[in-house]
């Protein structure tokens, strides 16, 4: 094949269900957008009962509520702003009440407020750590709360819960004009890692996934155009960008019994972003 060959931007078609996730009750946050959407459709379509939870696009939520639905799924829309400690309690006991239980949290929400350093404000700072990075620890905290009290349910999975924790390729790329966001993916890192290694004894298995360049709104001035598109590519080795499929697949098994040795991992979907693509060449 010739190095300058046009390649699509491709993802496999969706592989058969297994209902991996058959009778397990799953939460995903940010679940009306881009990555979070595709998670929670996944979950489903692998047996999960999923809670949508949404901060704002109440019409969103709702979608993704009704196509889990359409599809034979179960699938409930709660609005809560994972930042907020009353907020997400409240989440967690409207699950409860209406789940009985959690088996899976999938911590995605997350957001980006840009900035140089010297321009950028507290609150652009406060606003993305809060998300990020505390958003996750409340959600994690409630969710852990309940797979202690509850323990490993036989026929449901090896383990007592599942944690999914959203970071980024730049947990450990640094990125000049976003430390706030850099900062927040950076905690999530260690956070889980610690998190996992603290909850492991109770047959709860904590692991992140780092995504690179997935095609969603949160990043959509670096795919829209055709000029931004070829600047992209020469950050991904694969030559093609990410979709939320691509992530939406390896969450799937990351909550599943196929996963149940693997804790406190980072797992990087990013078609070779941290490869070091400058030095492809030979540096
Ligand atoms: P997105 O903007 O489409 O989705 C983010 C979701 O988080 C939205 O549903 C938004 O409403 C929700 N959210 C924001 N603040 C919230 C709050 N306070 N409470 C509840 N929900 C809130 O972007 P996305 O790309 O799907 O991002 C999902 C996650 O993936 C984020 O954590 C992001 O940092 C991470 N990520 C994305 C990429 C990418 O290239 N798209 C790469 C690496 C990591």
């Amino acid at each position: 094949m010739n190095e300058n060959q046009e390649l699509p931007d491709v993802v496999m078609p969706h592989p058969p269900h297994r209902n991996l996730l058959r009778g397990q009750k799953a939460l995903v946050t940010g679940a009306n957008s881009g990555i979070g959407r595709s998670v929670a459709i996944y979950l489903a379509q692998e047996g999960a009962d999923v809670v949508v939870n949404y901060v704002s696009g109440e019409v969103a939520a709702n979608e993704v509520v009704n196509e889990i639905k359409s599809k034979g799924g179960h699938a409930i829309a709660i609005k809560a702003d994972v930042s907020k400690e009353d907020e997400v309690q409240a989440m967690f006991r409207q699950m409860i009440a209406e789940f009985g239980t959690i088996d899976i949290l999938v911590n995605n929400a997350g957001l980006q407020r840009d900035a140089p350093i010297d321009e950028m404000t507290l609150d652009q700072w406060n606003t993305v750590i809060n998300v990020n990075l505390t958003g996750q620890f409340l959600c994690a905290r409630e969710a852990i709360r309940e797979f202690k009290r509850r323990g490993v349910v036989p026929g449901i999975s090896c383990a007592a819960g599942k944690i999914i924790s959203m970071s980024s390729v730049h947990e450990v790329i640094p990125w000049a004009g976003h430390v706030n966001y850099a900062a927040s993916k950076g905690g999530v890192m260690l956070m889980s890692k610690s998190i996992a290694q603290e909850v492991a004894p109770y047959r709860i298995r904590v692991n992140s996934v780092c995504p690179g360049a997935i095609r969603t709104p949160i990043n959509r001035s670096a795919w829209e155009s055709p000029e931004a598109h070829e600047e992209l590519m020469k950050l991904i080795p694969y030559k093609r960008i990410g979709e939320p499929e691509d992530i939406g697949r390896a969450v799937v098994w990351l909550a599943s019994d196929d996963a149940d040795y693997i804790n406190g991992i980072s797992l990087f979907i990013d078609g070779g972003m941290t490869l070091y693509p400058g030095f492809a060449a030979g540096g």
